[in-house]
């Protein structure tokens, strides 16, 4: 039987409540523990899957197919395991199964309520979680902020779960925020002092309180708050914003929280070990160079849509010893002939995945630019679509050239629905998602990057290369260097002429981890680091000016 630990939030969302259990979930496993997270989303969609970045940030695919939440992301790389379906749960999807069950009959007449219906329904999903019975610990965290009224019903499952499993087998962090009052400059406890209150409320006492501030907290104040919060006053954990937040660890694990939570739990746990951590963030540090990587993007003043790109690429750059800088770039600002001067000087382009029309002309531009100027280029999904596009109009002379997910009118379409997608009507969860292997063609840059034959790739798409059009671009200079097993997706497509232009329809970037970076990014920023090396040359490069809309 595993231990559970809750996790909550109190004063305001966005505190890093999900980097916060993800950081637990590695100083756990730094004790030689068996680590699982799972997100609570309170919303009543189903999945995120449908819903606008806009709206919600990245949606993180999980091996199994599932569209979750991106704190899963954040899971993944600080635990370094990967998740699946069940580690994320939404309203939507608990009343989707009750009214199901209610429609056949499965209550027998009963009267269907939120409690005990739902939260059953609640507590039945979390111990799918530890079906594998080797885990350890199971973190959960519940998504908003305490007195959200959606939440409720998941703050009442995990106090009864907490007294099903046993007090001494679950325990409640409770993740708040001490704001700064300027005219004074001192941090305030009472929001805090609240939030806990009324938690309280609903019968939840927590043990540990995690107190984010964006300065300072001092001793008096974790006392004070160990005080009016009834919690012992080594267990109120000081946090404060960093500038990496792969240190968040370090600073709990520093701060007594992983001895705190073995001992609370009563965990079997061999001391922590943490030096490959703190290795890496050594290194993180001393990294002084800056690779500048330009991400062409419709969502880029929402860098939370592309989280797992942007860890990615920042895994990466260690491996080169450098610091990353993004230049967040709109693909509407190229067809506007607007955003050039950001490209320029830039190490290397990332055009990342991405659905519907608006700005895909401006990602084939950014694609042109960097086949044309031979700067290193990586398509993740989309960004490998655009490319091949791109390829088509412009080596192959097919003006038209389009995916049919934007023209399905033109002559050439080089990018198509998948067969399997035509029938399709439903809108979620109907890609094709999740791990699927991809078999590497011998002397590509692919099969260097991953020094392996067969790979195992997440997936989230609905459309893929043109099998008509192999051979056109396979003359023309297009490598098609990773193909589905059974030879028939194109799955990776690389310029041989270049000296690094790679495009993926699957999404590297989910299974990049910080301690092992992911091998197409760090064969891509090698490649940056390249082409930015000679930096009088990249200089003369910039300067050269030319007519950037495509034609
Ligand atoms: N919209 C494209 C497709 O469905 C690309 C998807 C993506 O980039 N994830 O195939």
């Amino acid at each position: 039987m595993p231990r559970y630990i809750f996790c909550t939030g109190g004063v305001v969302s966005s505190v890093g409540k999900g980097v916060t259990a993800a950081a637990i979930g590695r100083i756990l496993k730094a004790r030689g523990l068996k680590v699982a997270i799972q997100k609570l989303d309170p919303y009543l969609n189903v999945d995120p899957g449908t819903m606008s970045p806009y709206q919600h940030g990245e949606v993180f695919v999980t091996v199994d197919g599932a569209e979750t939440d991106l704190d899963l992301g954040h899971y993944e790389r600080f635990t370094d395991e990967n998740l699946d379906r069940a580690c994320n749960v939404t309203t939507g999807q608990i009343y989707s199964e009750v009214i199901a069950a209610e429609r056949r009959g499965d209550y027998l007449g009963g009267t269907i309520q939120v409690v005990p219906h739902i939260t059953n329904e609640i507590k039945r999903r979390i111990h799918l979680v530890d079906r594998n019975d080797d885990l350890d610990v199971v973190i959960v965290e519940v998504g908003g902020t305490v007195g959200d009224i959606e939440g409720q019903p998941f703050l009442e499952a995990i106090r009864q779960l907490r007294k099903e499993v046993g007090r001494s087998s679950a325990l409640f962090v409770h993740v708040t925020f001490l704001p700064h009052i300027g005219a004074t400059g001192e941090l305030k406890t009472k929001p805090t002092q609240h939030s806990v209150r009324e938690l309280r409320g609903i019968g939840i006492q927590p043990q540990v309180i995690i107190a984010r501030a964006d300065f300072e907290v001092s001793q008096e104040m974790c006392e004070k708050i160990a005080l009016a919060c009834d919690v012992d006053p080594e267990a109120v954990i000081p946090l404060v914003t960093t500038d990496n937040l792969y240190k968040i660890p370090l600073i709990l694990e520093d701060a007594g929280l992983g001895n705190y939570l073995v001992k609370a739990l009563e965990l079997d746990a061999k001391p922590p070990d943490l030096a490959e951590w703190r290795r890496m963030i050594d290194k993180m540090v001393r990294a002084q160079d800056t690779v500048r990587i330009a991400i062409v993007g419709k969502y880029v003043e929402l860098h939370d849509a592309y989280m797992s790109v942007k860890e990615a690429l920042t895994h990466a750059a260690v491996t080169t010893n450098h610091r990353l800088e993004i230049e967040w770039i709109h693909s509407s600002d190229l067809e506007r002939n607007k955003g050039f001067d950001q490209l320029e000087g830039v190490a290397g382009i990332v055009v990342p995945g991405g659905f519907g029309e608006r700005g895909v002309e401006g990602k084939i531009m950014a694609a042109r630019y960097a086949r044309e100027r031979n700067i290193p280029y990586l398509g993740l999904c989309l960004g490998m679509q655009v490319m091949c596009i791109e390829f088509a109009r412009h080596v192959l002379g097919y003006e038209d050239a389009n995916s049919s997910e934007f023209e399905n009118k033109t002559d050439h379409a080089v990018i198509d629905l998948m067969p399997d997608q035509r029938s399709i009507t439903k809108m979620g969860g109907t890609m094709r998602l999740g791990w699927y292997a991809c078999d590497l063609t011998a002397g590509t840059k692919s099969a260097a990057a991953y020094g392996m034959e067969r790979i195992q790739e997440r997936h989230r798409h609905r459309f893929e290369f043109n099998n008509t059009y192999r051979e056109d671009f396979e003359n023309a200079g297009m490598v098609f260097s990773g193909f589905s097993p059974d030879g028939r997706l194109v799955e990776i497509s690389e310029i041989k002429d270049h000296p690094f232009m790679v495009g993926s329809q699957f999404h590297p970037e989910f299974q990049s981890r910080p301690n092992r970076p992911h091998p197409l990014f760090v064969a891509f920023m090698k490649a940056a680091v390249d082409y930015d090396e000679p930096k009088d040359e990249k200089k003369t490069k910039s300067k050269v000016k030319e007519n950037h809309v495509a034609n």
